[in-house]
């Protein structure tokens, strides 16, 4: 397949045209790495971390799962090794107000939170090694130079594990989650290449790091970063572990599948961005995993003048909707319109109520990928549709 040099011009312009991404503060011009999601971007956005929350902790007995602040006590920066790193590049902010404030700095990253938060995880639940536990969460990075849509901002958001296990044991570990997040990938229709990153280039903490590398449509890009971060957070937070096989303390090893929610939208999108022709004439679809498309189905009627034929419609479509929530009731325009958005935003399935389906209770499907319609009973078009 050739390269489409105008790929990302393309896709920014989908995004802003059907309501997924848009330019921060766009009336005043902007603000450079800053980008707001519309509608659709959001529930795109909703499905990907749903289905990543099942698969790296719904799904396993040996995650836990937390919610952290943005901003913490100074002192966990500095124990991070942040301020010393990097303490004039990060997002510097006074909390409080007169002569009472503290300064502090929004995280970099959601992993710190975690760590500081061990012992408390350990008293709640006394897990036994190895366990886990995930956030999804913002980041913000104020040191770097915006560029690629939302490849690089200065605000974003990721998908972070954190988790503990005996240091003899760390390969072992760092394999698993390596295919877990090859696994994820394949779900999300992505594909990816490793990266077995040189030690020049790791970060300090970090004693093998994978980068899963993607090709974007400006070239071959970080996308998620696997990192054996060894014992490094724990032990300068001060924080250990009990061993009850050994009957010591000690301080676990850890191991990191880090993903940037923003780039993985990125990476969805460049990967089922499709121009074809159909019928003759030109369309564009993205031919997006049925699991984290943002509309199911959406469902028409033929004319939308004819109140026989709303009503009917109207009637299917609820009657779906309490059973599948992201449908769509669209009677914009013509069907061809109507087409040329539901495909454009990746909808797999539109459903025409016509005159027949007054006296028959079948209605028409179309299928997003092939164009093909098909006729199938009402009855019939759960289970036609239903996620599985
Ligand atoms: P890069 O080398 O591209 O700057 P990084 O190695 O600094 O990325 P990490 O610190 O490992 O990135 O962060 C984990 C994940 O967070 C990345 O794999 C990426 O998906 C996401 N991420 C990092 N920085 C940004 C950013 N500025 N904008 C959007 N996503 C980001």
């Amino acid at each position: 397949m050739t390269k489409d040099v105008n790929l990302m011009e393309k896709i920014v312009s989908l995004c802003k045209r059907r309501g997924f991404v848009y330019p921060n503060s766009e009336i005043y011009g902007g603000f450079a790495g800053f980008w707001n999601y519309g509608h659709y971007g959001v529930i795109l956005k909703e499905n990907i971390k749903h289905l990543w929350k099942q698969r790296f902790i719904f799904d396993r007995e040996d995650m836990f799962v937390t919610d952290t602040s943005i901003i913490s006590n100074p002192k966990v920066l500095e124990a991070s090794g942040h301020v010393a790193n990097f303490g004039s590049e990060i997002f510097k902010t006074e909390v409080g107000t007169g002569e009472d404030t503290t300064v502090s700095h929004l995280r970099a990253e959601t992993a710190q939170g975690i760590f500081v938060d061990f012992k408390t995880v350990i008293d709640s639940h006394h897990p036994k090694l190895p366990f886990g536990v995930g956030q999804i969460g913002k980041a913000f990075r104020n040191e770097i130079s915006p560029r690629d849509f939302i490849f690089r901002q200065r605000e974003f958001e990721q998908m972070e594990v954190e988790y503990f296990v005996k240091e003899a044991e760390w390969e072992k570990y760092f394999d698993m989650w390596r295919e877990t997040m090859n696994r994820f990938a394949t779900e999300i229709g992505v594909t990816i290449h490793e990266l077995d990153v040189p030690i020049e280039d790791r970060a300090h903490y970090s004693k093998r790091t994978i980068d899963f590398q993607f090709d974007y449509p400006f070239g071959r890009g970080e996308l998620w970063g696997l990192a054996y971060r060894t014992d490094f957070d724990l032990k300068n937070h001060g924080l250990d572990y009990f061993d009850e096989d050994k009957g010591e303390r000690i301080v676990p090893h850890v191991i990191e599948p880090s993903l940037g929610v923003d780039r993985s939208i990125l990476a969805v999108l460049a990967s089922s961005y499709i121009e074809d022709e159909l019928g003759g004439e030109k369309r564009v679809y993205l031919k997006l995993p049925k699991s984290i498309a943002p509309v199911r189905a959406a469902v028409f009627p033929l004319l939308k003048n004819k109140p026989e034929l709303v009503k009917k419609a109207r009637e299917v479509f609820l009657n779906l909707k309490s059973q599948i929530p992201n449908l769509e009731f669209d009677d914009n325009g013509n069907i061809g319109k109507r087409y040329r958005r539901q495909d454009e935003i990746g909808t797999p399935y539109c459903i025409t109520i016509d005159f027949d389906t007054l006296t028959d209770d079948t209605v028409t499907v179309r299928d997003r990928d092939s164009g093909k319609q098909e006729r199938i009973a009402v009855s019939a078009l759960i289970s036609k549709i239903r996620p599985q």
